[in-house]
């Protein structure tokens, strides 16, 4: 072969490679859509320049940070900032052409995330599974009825006002009557249920935040909890979308079949984010200046709240929004919104919590709406007398207070009442099981103690308890399989307590 034809393959070769590399050449242009923020306030801004946003948009700013598209006009639109990161006026806006989502996996659980999903403690990055922050609620033909209770562990509620899963009670109350405390004994009492927790708190205080998270770990409920924070300092941005993120997260959980309780701490801290964000977005105010839309926001939140069918899987997801009223005015706007979204309310009456009645559940005003037919059977034939006999007592409570000469069912009544009324009252951190609670409101609708002094009813409720823990009775069994009591384990867990109150007056006679 000559050089010449050497060099002609040669060349031919190449040719051929540049031919090839031509033919599978694809640029990798893409065209983004930008815009610029033509105007910044506390928490929103205005981008004009983005043509085909769509509502809820998830937008990233040049500085790193991102915005929802919230209001669209024709000129511009109105941007939820998610970040305090430093965005200025003029800077470049992107779209992403995705909605705000959350990564979440099972590892999730006993960690603690702004609203964003990014961890808060040092337990190192969380990646999974993104999930649309808002979703659709479930249609009513995936959903089952409520039939498995949600045990709280407070007596009051479980005899009273029962929780069922799936449900929605509403929490009410003013500042500091003891709203949360009766949600970290709820999450407590879920130890060894299944149940998985999330308390979502929102725009409350830090120190409030971490009282929770501590109490939380002392009594070992981080394990089976997550903890989605944004506080009052946050941008309320992130403190508007914290519940809806918190239910995605739940929603993960409960399509893999599991029960779920989610808490929202509170929902009245919640709408005064969104009030502040749409009134800067100048939308128009409506009663007591919050937008027109503000029913919307929490209805679509709480709907999301049920328990699937069998072909769903069968979870469960259990809301127990909170709500905080001011001077006990329950008909202000956000509570009669709530309470016509929820499917019952306990209120939580301050004149209760400073006499000391606690927890402060005012049971006239208390109501739950589905949790009855999900109440344990043991339950139901107590709960009637005892909400008789506490309604007619506090009837009479305030007649006997002018000293007037009392016959004597009158007499029997107020002692009565006074009785279930000491029964009924709890510490914190203090959950009790199914057959405890059992015990004792058997033994108060016998009137076992009507005739003890008040005093010493807490004293007697830990000794029956401690009793029933080493007598093993066969009622306790019948009590968690959900059957009826039968008079041989009424006469069982009477005996009991007889014996335990005979000890103690013995135990008084010889002292
Ligand atoms: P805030 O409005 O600040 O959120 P809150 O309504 O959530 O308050 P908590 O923080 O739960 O109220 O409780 C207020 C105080 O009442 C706390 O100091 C708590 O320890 C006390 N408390 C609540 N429940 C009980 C109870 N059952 N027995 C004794 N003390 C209680
Ligand atoms: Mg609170």
């Amino acid at each position: 072969m000559s050089a010449k034809q050497n060099l002609q393959q040669v060349l031919d070769e190449t040719f051929q490679g540049l031919e090839q590399n031509r033919l599978s050449f694809k640029a990798n242009l893409t065209l983004e859509e930008v815009g610029r923020v033509s105007q910044l306030g506390q928490g929103v801004a205005r981008v004009s320049g983005l043509q085909g946003v769509r509502s809820e948009e998830l937008l990233r700013f040049a500085s790193g940070g991102y915005g929802l598209a919230f209001d669209l006009t024709e000129d511009d639109i109105g941007v939820i900032l998610l970040d305090a990161a430093q965005t200025g006026a003029g800077d470049l806006v992107q779209r992403t052409k995705r909605v705000l989502d959350i990564e979440v996996t099972e590892q999730v659980l006993g960690r603690i995330i702004d609203a964003l999903g990014r961890p808060l403690d040092e337990a190192g990055p969380i990646e999974g599974k993104r999930l649309p922050i808002e979703q659709a609620a479930p249609e009513i033909i995936q959903r089952a009825p409520v039939t498995e209770p949600l045990q709280t562990g407070i007596k009051i509620i479980d005899a009273l006002v029962p929780i069922g899963k799936g449900q929605r009670e509403l929490i009410l109350g003013d500042r500091q009557t003891g709203k949360t405390s009766l949600v970290v004994d709820t999450i407590i009492n879920q130890k060894q249920t299944g149940v998985i927790c999330i308390y979502c708190a929102i725009g409350q205080r830090r120190a409030a935040v971490a009282k929770v998270i501590s109490d939380l770990q002392e009594h070992g409920a981080m394990d089976y909890t997550v903890v989605l924070l944004a506080n009052g300092e946050d941008p309320p941005g992130l403190i508007y979308i914290a519940p809806y993120a918190a239910t995605s997260i739940a929603e993960f959980f409960m399509h893999l079949g599991r029960d779920v309780l989610i808490i929202y701490d509170d929902l009245t801290q919640h709408a005064r984010a969104y009030r502040e964000l749409s009134l800067l977005l100048r939308r128009p105010p409506g009663r007591e200046a919050f937008p027109g839309d503000i029913f919307y926001l929490h209805s679509r939140l709480l709907e999301r709240a049920t328990h699937l069918n069998e072909a769903m899987g069968g979870g469960s997801l259990t809301a127990i929004p909170i709500i905080e009223t001011e001077a006990q005015n329950l008909s202000a706007y956000i509570p009669t919104n709530l309470i016509s979204i929820t499917d019952g309310q306990l209120y939580l009456s301050p004149q209760l919590f400073y006499k000391g009645v606690l927890p402060a559940i005012d049971i006239g005003l208390s109501v739950s709406r589905v949790g009855g037919k999900a109440q344990r059977r043991a339950y139901r034939e107590l709960a009637g007398p005892l909400r008789l006999a506490y309604a007619q007592f506090e009837e009479l409570e305030a007649f006997a207070r002018f000293g007037t000469r009392l016959d004597e069912t009158t007499q029997q009544t107020l002692t009565r009442g006074r009785c279930i009324r000491e029964i009924l009252k709890q510490a914190p951190y203090n959950p009790l099981k199914v057959s405890e609670q059992i015990t004792l409101l058997l033994a108060v609708n016998e009137g076992l103690f009507d005739d003890l002094p008040y005093a010493m009813l807490t004293q007697l409720e830990g000794e029956i308890r401690r009793r029933l823990k080493e007598e093993k009775l066969e009622a306790e069994e019948h009590i968690e399989q959900n059957q009826s009591l039968t008079v041989s384990d009424k006469e069982a867990l009477l005996g009991l307590v007889k014996g335990v109150i005979a000890a103690r007056h013995q135990g008084e006679g010889h002292g």
